[in-house]
Protein backbone atom coordinates (compact mmCIF):
# COMPACT_ATOMS: atom_id res chain seq x y z
CA UNK A 1 0.00 0.00 0.00
CA UNK A 2 0.90 2.92 -0.70
CA UNK A 3 1.94 6.08 1.40
CA UNK A 4 -1.05 8.09 0.64
CA UNK A 5 -3.63 5.01 1.07
CA UNK A 6 -2.67 4.56 4.51
CA UNK A 7 -2.94 7.84 5.42
CA UNK A 8 -6.46 7.97 3.79
CA UNK A 9 -7.52 4.55 5.46
CA UNK A 10 -5.70 6.01 8.93
CA UNK A 11 -7.66 9.51 8.47
CA UNK A 12 -11.67 7.03 7.99
CA UNK A 13 -10.63 5.14 10.99
CA UNK A 14 -10.26 8.11 13.59
CA UNK A 15 -12.91 10.60 11.69
CA UNK A 16 -15.34 7.50 12.29
CA UNK A 17 -14.39 7.31 16.40
CA UNK A 18 -14.29 10.94 16.56
CA UNK A 19 -18.09 11.51 14.89
CA UNK A 20 -19.08 8.60 16.88
CA UNK A 21 -17.62 10.17 20.20
CA UNK A 22 -19.51 13.22 19.42
CA UNK A 23 -23.08 11.16 17.87
CA UNK A 24 -22.40 11.85 14.65
CA UNK A 25 -23.93 9.88 11.85
CA UNK A 26 -21.28 8.00 9.91
CA UNK A 27 -21.98 9.70 6.50
CA UNK A 28 -21.99 13.12 7.87
CA UNK A 29 -18.19 13.82 6.90
CA UNK A 30 -16.50 14.66 3.40
CA UNK A 31 -12.67 14.40 3.54
CA UNK A 32 -11.61 17.30 0.99
CA UNK A 33 -7.96 16.14 -0.49
CA UNK A 34 -5.75 19.06 -0.85
CA UNK A 35 -4.07 18.86 -3.62
CA UNK A 36 -1.93 21.52 -4.15
CA UNK A 37 1.44 21.11 -4.87
CA UNK A 38 1.07 17.55 -5.38
CA UNK A 39 1.50 15.46 -8.17
CA UNK A 40 -1.38 13.66 -10.03
CA UNK A 41 0.17 10.44 -9.45
CA UNK A 42 -0.41 11.75 -5.79
CA UNK A 43 -4.38 12.46 -6.47
CA UNK A 44 -4.57 8.66 -8.34
CA UNK A 45 -3.70 6.91 -5.09
CA UNK A 46 -5.90 8.47 -3.14
CA UNK A 47 -8.62 8.44 -6.07
CA UNK A 48 -7.97 4.39 -5.69
CA UNK A 49 -8.37 4.69 -2.29
CA UNK A 50 -11.59 5.42 -2.28
CA UNK A 51 -11.64 9.66 -2.62
CA UNK A 52 -13.50 11.70 -4.47
CA UNK A 53 -13.43 15.76 -3.20
CA UNK A 54 -10.03 17.26 -4.51
CA UNK A 55 -9.19 20.80 -3.20
CA UNK A 56 -7.32 23.35 -4.98
CA UNK A 57 -6.13 26.97 -4.42
CA UNK A 58 -4.19 27.95 -7.65
CA UNK A 59 -6.40 27.63 -11.25
CA UNK A 60 -3.43 27.35 -13.86
CA UNK A 61 -1.85 24.49 -11.67
CA UNK A 62 -5.63 22.59 -11.15
CA UNK A 63 -6.76 22.92 -14.85
CA UNK A 64 -3.62 21.53 -15.93
CA UNK A 65 -4.49 18.27 -13.14
CA UNK A 66 -8.12 18.25 -14.36
CA UNK A 67 -6.43 17.94 -17.93
CA UNK A 68 -4.60 14.92 -17.30
CA UNK A 69 -7.00 13.26 -14.65
CA UNK A 70 -10.00 14.14 -17.37
CA UNK A 71 -10.45 9.61 -17.30
CA UNK A 72 -11.46 10.17 -13.31
CA UNK A 73 -14.48 11.46 -14.41
CA UNK A 74 -16.40 11.54 -11.04
CA UNK A 75 -13.65 13.72 -9.41
CA UNK A 76 -15.14 16.60 -7.73
CA UNK A 77 -13.14 19.73 -8.07
CA UNK A 78 -13.32 22.20 -5.06
CA UNK A 79 -11.75 25.61 -5.37
CA UNK A 80 -10.35 26.99 -2.04
CA UNK A 81 -7.64 30.05 -3.19
CA UNK A 82 -8.32 33.82 -3.51
CA UNK A 83 -10.58 34.58 -6.09
CA UNK A 84 -8.87 36.84 -8.99
CA UNK A 85 -11.07 38.84 -10.89
CA UNK A 86 -9.93 37.50 -14.30
CA UNK A 87 -9.91 33.48 -13.08
CA UNK A 88 -13.40 33.58 -12.07
CA UNK A 89 -15.03 32.58 -15.51
CA UNK A 90 -12.77 29.68 -15.55
CA UNK A 91 -13.43 28.76 -11.83
CA UNK A 92 -16.81 28.94 -12.43
CA UNK A 93 -16.84 25.86 -15.13
CA UNK A 94 -14.21 24.34 -14.36
CA UNK A 95 -15.36 23.65 -10.64
CA UNK A 96 -17.88 21.85 -8.51
CA UNK A 97 -17.22 24.08 -5.27
CA UNK A 98 -15.89 27.03 -4.46
CA UNK A 99 -15.01 27.87 -0.77
CA UNK A 100 -13.49 30.92 -0.74
CA UNK A 101 -16.56 33.35 -1.78
CA UNK A 102 -16.18 36.29 -0.14
CA UNK A 103 -18.14 39.40 -1.53
CA UNK A 104 -21.12 39.87 -3.53
CA UNK A 105 -19.47 40.90 -6.81
CA UNK A 106 -17.90 37.40 -7.15
CA UNK A 107 -20.80 35.25 -6.20
CA UNK A 108 -22.57 37.70 -9.03
CA UNK A 109 -19.52 36.74 -11.48
CA UNK A 110 -19.66 33.16 -11.05
CA UNK A 111 -23.70 33.10 -11.67
CA UNK A 112 -23.64 35.06 -14.77
CA UNK A 113 -20.35 32.54 -15.57
CA UNK A 114 -21.23 29.31 -15.16
CA UNK A 115 -22.52 27.58 -18.49
CA UNK A 116 -26.37 26.51 -18.62
CA UNK A 117 -25.82 22.93 -19.08
CA UNK A 118 -24.00 22.65 -15.65
CA UNK A 119 -25.34 22.20 -12.16
CA UNK A 120 -25.35 24.65 -9.86
CA UNK A 121 -22.30 25.90 -8.20
CA UNK A 122 -21.74 24.83 -4.83
CA UNK A 123 -20.51 27.94 -2.66
CA UNK A 124 -19.66 28.51 0.71
CA UNK A 125 -18.72 31.97 1.66
CA UNK A 126 -15.53 32.45 3.88
CA UNK A 127 -15.62 34.36 7.41
CA UNK A 128 -12.53 35.08 9.08
CA UNK A 129 -13.94 33.70 12.44
CA UNK A 130 -10.91 34.92 14.56
CA UNK A 131 -10.79 38.84 13.00
CA UNK A 132 -7.22 37.89 11.87
CA UNK A 133 -6.14 40.82 9.84
CA UNK A 134 -3.57 38.40 7.45
CA UNK A 135 -6.79 36.04 6.63
CA UNK A 136 -9.09 37.09 4.02
CA UNK A 137 -12.81 36.47 4.63
CA UNK A 138 -15.55 38.21 5.82
CA UNK A 139 -16.61 39.10 9.51
CA UNK A 140 -19.59 37.29 11.71
CA UNK A 141 -21.42 40.29 11.10
CA UNK A 142 -21.70 40.51 7.47
CA UNK A 143 -22.45 36.27 6.91
CA UNK A 144 -25.87 36.73 7.18
CA UNK A 145 -26.57 39.84 4.28
CA UNK A 146 -24.54 38.52 2.12
CA UNK A 147 -25.83 35.02 2.28
CA UNK A 148 -29.26 36.35 1.60
CA UNK A 149 -27.73 38.06 -1.64
CA UNK A 150 -26.35 35.23 -2.67
CA UNK A 151 -29.61 33.11 -2.29
CA UNK A 152 -31.20 35.51 -4.90
CA UNK A 153 -28.49 34.99 -7.69
CA UNK A 154 -29.17 31.88 -10.70
CA UNK A 155 -26.85 28.81 -11.09
CA UNK A 156 -25.22 29.40 -7.93
CA UNK A 157 -26.16 27.16 -4.60
CA UNK A 158 -24.97 28.50 -1.40
CA UNK A 159 -23.96 25.68 0.80
CA UNK A 160 -22.51 26.59 3.62
CA UNK A 161 -19.53 28.37 5.37
CA UNK A 162 -15.85 28.12 5.18
CA UNK A 163 -13.29 29.54 7.80
CA UNK A 164 -9.27 28.65 8.68
CA UNK A 165 -9.76 29.35 12.71
CA UNK A 166 -6.63 30.17 14.43
CA UNK A 167 -4.83 27.39 15.27
CA UNK A 168 -4.22 27.96 18.81
CA UNK A 169 -7.87 28.41 19.90
CA UNK A 170 -11.02 26.36 20.10
CA UNK A 171 -12.64 29.77 19.93
CA UNK A 172 -13.30 29.50 16.44
CA UNK A 173 -14.59 26.00 15.61
CA UNK A 174 -16.96 27.09 18.47
CA UNK A 175 -17.95 30.20 16.84
CA UNK A 176 -18.28 29.45 13.74
CA UNK A 177 -20.73 26.31 14.78
CA UNK A 178 -22.52 28.94 17.05
CA UNK A 179 -23.04 31.32 13.50
CA UNK A 180 -23.70 28.27 11.31
CA UNK A 181 -26.86 27.29 13.39
CA UNK A 182 -27.65 31.04 13.97
CA UNK A 183 -27.80 30.93 9.64
CA UNK A 184 -30.17 28.25 9.59
CA UNK A 185 -32.55 29.52 12.16
CA UNK A 186 -32.93 32.50 9.96
CA UNK A 187 -34.44 30.66 7.29
CA UNK A 188 -30.70 30.02 5.12
CA UNK A 189 -30.44 26.23 4.16
CA UNK A 190 -27.08 25.34 4.96
CA UNK A 191 -26.11 21.81 5.08
CA UNK A 192 -21.75 22.67 4.84
CA UNK A 193 -19.21 23.79 7.54
CA UNK A 194 -15.89 23.68 6.08
CA UNK A 195 -13.38 23.56 8.86
CA UNK A 196 -10.52 21.81 9.86
CA UNK A 197 -7.12 21.12 8.48
CA UNK A 198 -4.22 18.34 8.68
CA UNK A 199 -3.37 19.66 13.04
CA UNK A 200 -6.75 20.41 14.05
CA UNK A 201 -9.69 18.59 12.04
CA UNK A 202 -10.46 16.45 15.07
CA UNK A 203 -11.68 19.52 16.99
CA UNK A 204 -13.24 20.72 13.63
CA UNK A 205 -15.21 17.42 13.64
CA UNK A 206 -16.47 18.54 17.64
CA UNK A 207 -17.33 21.23 16.53
CA UNK A 208 -19.78 20.50 13.33
CA UNK A 209 -17.53 20.41 10.32
CA UNK A 210 -19.15 18.83 7.63
CA UNK A 211 -15.91 19.18 5.35
CA UNK A 212 -12.43 18.36 6.40
CA UNK A 213 -10.06 19.95 4.13
CA UNK A 214 -6.57 17.55 4.80
CA UNK A 215 -3.53 18.44 2.65
CA UNK A 216 -0.17 17.00 4.69
CA UNK A 217 -2.28 14.36 6.74
CA UNK A 218 -3.10 12.86 3.17
CA UNK A 219 -0.24 13.74 0.88
CA UNK A 220 2.55 14.22 3.17
CA UNK A 221 4.87 17.48 3.27
CA UNK A 222 4.22 20.19 0.01
CA UNK A 223 7.23 20.72 -2.23
CA UNK A 224 7.00 24.30 -2.70
C1 LIG B 1 -3.50 24.30 2.05
C2 LIG B 1 -4.86 24.42 2.59
C3 LIG B 1 -5.42 23.39 3.37
C4 LIG B 1 -4.68 22.14 3.78
O1 LIG B 1 -3.64 22.42 4.68
P1 LIG B 1 -2.90 21.24 5.49
O2 LIG B 1 -2.43 21.90 6.72
O3 LIG B 1 -1.77 20.78 4.62
O4 LIG B 1 -3.88 20.18 5.74
C5 LIG B 1 -6.73 23.55 3.80
N1 LIG B 1 -7.45 24.64 3.49
C6 LIG B 1 -6.94 25.65 2.74
C7 LIG B 1 -7.79 26.82 2.45
C8 LIG B 1 -5.64 25.56 2.27
O5 LIG B 1 -5.15 26.57 1.54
Amino acid sequence: MSKVTDNVNHFHKVAQSCLADHHRATNSLILLCVSKNHTTAAIQQAYLAGERHFGENRVQEAVEKMTSLANLSDIVWHYIGTIQRNKTHIIANRFAWVHSVTRLSEAKRFAAQRASQLPPLNVCIEINIDNEPQKSGITAEEALPLALAINTLPAIRLRGLMAIPHPQTQHGFAKMHVLFQQMCHAGIALDTLSMGMSADWQQAIAHGATIVRLGTAIFGQRNL
